[in-house]
């Protein structure tokens, strides 16, 4: 898929094609959407001073958010989520009968704590992994709003497989451009940083010998997933000749799908918690600033 090509149209592809996807697509859209507007924007934390190297750049961050914007954006997706069939129904009438606060949902999802998001949401079980992806989807419009104002300030030489903006695993690797340079790219923020060849971002790994690839049998080599036997897990991998729009991470990783089975089949996985811990504050903006920006 070209990178200049529109939010828009990928998920046309993607729903033409996958028309079982259709909630989850639809929820992407909304994320999307709602990453759009400018009012995120306005609410993109200062950053904390720089602490030790290896601390995404989110890490320590105060967001001094508008209630309003929050409530509405958290009760907004619930209401899709739950109009679209999943089970997020009784959730939702938890925010609604004011029986647990927006801005608790929001701090965990955005720092993807999932076990306090799980806590906040007074789930016991996640069986099906639906609070992890709906965690991603609501700190989806903050995340992509941190990244527009700190990609220049992330350190060039970073060399951890986690975000260097948000600390999220990478959703997949690129092989960019004439020289084949190897990025890494998450799917919540839309982060993208520059990664060794041989080397696991999960684990560290730069062992050759524990290191491999599976190729996708229908995509010759433009698609490729690269396994490590040191701790099982895999990254998919795609050829690209500039890189992919940070807004279409989230979708080339859904479109990669068939790579995922490919490997899970194989025994390797995706592994779910993040190597660092990030601790976000989400707090309420004065009323002040909200009468400031008109919320
Ligand atoms: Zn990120
Ligand atoms: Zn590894």
């Amino acid at each position: 898929m070209a990178s200049e090509t529109t939010s828009g149209s990928l998920l046309t592809v993607l729903d033409a094609e996958h028309p079982e996807w259709r909630p989850l697509l639809l929820l992407l859209k909304e994320a999307l959407r709602e990453a759009e507007r400018p009012q995120w924007a306005r609410f993109v934390p200062a950053l904390a001073p720089p602490g030790r190297s290896d601390r995404p750049l989110l890490d320590g961050a105060v967001i001094n958010v508008a209630p309003r914007l929050v409530g509405r954006w958290v009760r907004h997706i619930l209401g899709v989520a739950a109009a679209a069939g999943t089970e997020v129904e009784p959730i939702a009438r938890r925010i609604t009968t004011g029986r647990f606060d927006p801005l608790l949902f929001f701090e965990s999802a955005v720092a993807q704590d999932v076990d306090r998001f799980h806590e906040v949401a007074l789930v016991d079980r996640d069986d099906h992994g639906l609070l992890r992806g709906l965690a991603s989807l609501i700190a989806m419009p903050m995340l992509q709003s941190c990244r527009r104002a700190w990609a220049e300030r992330v350190p060039t030489d970073w060399a951890y497989g986690y975000c260097p903006i948000c600390g999220g695993w990478p959703a997949l690797a690129e092989v960019r451009g004439l020289d084949g340079a190897r990025h890494l790219r998450c799917g919540c923020c839309g982060g993208d940083w520059r990664t060794e060849w041989l080397r696991c971002p999960f684990c560290g790994e730069g062992d050759h010998e524990k290191l491999g690839s599976l190729v996708s049998p229908d995509k010759l080599e433009r698609e490729t997933i690269e396994v490590c036997d040191g701790c099982r897990g895999y990254v998919k991998t795609v050829t690209t000749l500039s890189p992919i729009r940070p807004e279409h991470v989230v979708l080339q990783d859904l479109a990669t799908l068939v790579l995922d089975i490919a490997a899970l089949e194989r025994g390797y996985r995706r592994p779910s918690a993040k190597r660092h811990e990030v601790l976000v504050s989400v707090v309420a903006a004065s009323s002040g600033l909200r009468d400031l920006f008109g919320l």
